[in-house]
């Protein structure tokens, strides 16, 4: 790399957060451009009314994540067991009362990030000088010049770049970002065809002042083929002095008001764990199908879709562009290891 290279990265997620560091540890500062108000990207963490960690995006993680586990640790962050004991309910039938299970104690640990994932992408941001992360600032083309590139922004910026990282899924960069000249043929057809996790899911989170299910011996997990919640696990956290739920509602929900929404589910809850779950602290919901994360594309419903494609690894442009992204990455593209993974292997060739 020459010296006072200027690099920009598109995207604030965990990639492209994770890449910024990555390069700053090498005195290399790069600029991160983010479209939107806010950095994470499919990350995020809200607050109840009684200031509870609430996820609307990624939660979990667990032994098999190696590098994600290294960056957690290596950020001073602590991780603590997603909790499971008690009875856990399955709903196959309307009409039928549900089944009840224990999870097995030697099953697998998941782990969850004491206060909430947003921890991670916040703890990176503020390891950054201040002035190389923009918001709002949603890239709209990407050109390429005699020793660089110019890229434009909706709010037309203009920014020059020796070397530009495209930290966005894919399929959204084929429909949102302009490059020019066109990128070949076989890249400029795969774009989108790379599934994006998670998009199109609806992620819903509760609160409650007390553990009203835990006293009555129920884990907080709940897998239902017939209601509204489609998975649920108990989000108490990691002092266990706060207390609620999240978890994933049936694709439906998207038609529904977010109003009709916060009724089916107290209402779905209530019947199985007690009337006490009509009165939440807090209800949030996210329908992940904004500008940010699917745009006007549709869902691949083929899981991880041509994540980890090899035309992912090359660069383009003549050395000047490059991809990563959860979705690029060889090995749990689509997961939070996966953005880790992705921002090494991009580090590393730009190095
Ligand atoms: C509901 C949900 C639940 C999940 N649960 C889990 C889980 O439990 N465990 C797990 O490991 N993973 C989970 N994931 C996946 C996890 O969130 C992702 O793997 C990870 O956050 C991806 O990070 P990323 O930086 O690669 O991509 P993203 O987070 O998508 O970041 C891309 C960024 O680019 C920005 N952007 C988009 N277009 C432009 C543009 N034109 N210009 C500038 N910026 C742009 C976006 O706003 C965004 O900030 C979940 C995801 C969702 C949505």
């Amino acid at each position: 790399m020459r010296e006072n290279e200027r690099i920009i990265i598109i995207g604030g997620g965990l990639t492209g957060l994770t890449l910024a560091y990555l390069l700053s540890k090498k005195n290399i500062n790069a600029t991160v451009l983010e479209a939107s108000s806010r950095l994470g990207g499919r990350i995020q963490t809200t607050k109840g009314a009684l200031l509870t960690p609430l996820e609307l995006g990624a939660t979990w993680f667990s032994d098999i994540h190696p590098n994600l586990l290294a960056l957690i640790d290596e950020l001073g962050l602590q991780k603590f067991l997603q909790f499971s004991q008690g009875t856990s309910l399955f709903q196959t039938d309307l009409n039928e009362p549900p089944q009840r299970f224990v999870v097995p104690e030697n099953q697998m640990s998941s782990y969850r990030l004491a206060g909430g994932t947003q921890i991670l992408t916040d703890t990176l941001a503020k390891k950054l000088p201040k002035e190389t992360i923009l918001l709002n600032s949603k890239v709209t083309a990407i050109k390429e010049t005699e020793n660089g590139a110019v890229l434009e922004t909706d709010t037309d910026k203009i920014l020059e770049a020796d070397k530009v990282i495209v930290c966005v899924p894919p399929q959204l960069v084929s429909t949102s970002v302009m490059f020019s000249p066109r990128l070949p043929d076989a890249l400029h057809h795969l774009l989108p065809t790379v599934q994006t996790w998670m998009a199109g899911s609806i992620k819903f989170t509760l609160e409650y002042d007390s553990p009203f299910w835990r006293n009555e011996g129920y884990s907080g997990i709940l897998f239902s083929h017939v209601g509204i919640v489609a998975e649920m696990h108990d989000h108490t956290n990691f002092e266990e002095n706060k207390f609620g739920f999240t978890g994933f509602l049936d694709g439906a929900g998207a038609s529904y008001s977010f109003e009709d929404r916060r009724r089916f589910v107290l209402q779905h809850l209530a019947n199985l764990l007690g009337v006490q779950a009509l009165n939440p602290t807090a209800y949030f919901d996210k329908v992940w199908t904004d500008e940010f994360v699917l745009g006007d594309n549709p869902v691949i419903p083929h899981p991880h879709y041509n994540n980890g494609h090899p035309l992912l690894q090359q660069s383009y442009m003549n050395g000047k562009l490059f991809f990563g992204v959860t979705e690029t990455a060889t090995q749990h593209g689509g997961y939070m290891e996966g953005a880790v993974i992705a921002a090494q292997s991009v580090a590393d060739k730009i190095r």
